[in-house]
């Protein structure tokens, strides 16, 4: 079996500012996307957080107060899966997510790819 894979979804290196808060990639194509740790984390793929987000939108009342803090966006950790995805360690202990990096090309903050704002990194 013969995988090829487009250089705009193989990063060539990725900086992750925890002072900035910001993860940066440059992809082997030579674009540049910078993603918010927060935004990494709201968009968390794993299936428990997906499931959380669903709960959050159909109980969506406006006098509901959520008392639990938000989760950390703090990254302890960060490593790749295999050839085609990260996962982090935020400081809550948390590790269920992976990013694959074609939905994060895909999720790009700039202008150029998403000028309506990124969408969201995987449908919940
Ligand atoms: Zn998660
Ligand atoms: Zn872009």
């Amino acid at each position: 079996m013969n995988i090829v894979m487009a250089l705009e979804t193989q990063p060539q290196h990725i900086t992750i500012d925890r002072t900035a808060g910001l993860m940066v990639v440059t992809w082997r194509d030579g674009h540049h996307s910078e993603y918010a740790l927060t935004w990494l984390r709201a968009h968390c793929p794993c299936a428990t957080c997906r499931e959380e987000r669903r709960e959050a939108v159909l109980a969506a009342d406006p006098l509901r107060l959520t008392p639990t803090p938000a989760p950390s966006s703090e990254v302890v950790d960060a490593e790749f899966v295999g050839h085609y995805a990260i996962r982090f360690t935020w400081g809550d202990g948390h590790i269920a997510g992976i990013f694959p990096f074609s939905a994060l090309r895909a999720s790009c903050s700039c202008a150029e790819c998403n000028p309506e704002g990124p969408p969201p990194l995987v449908s919940d």
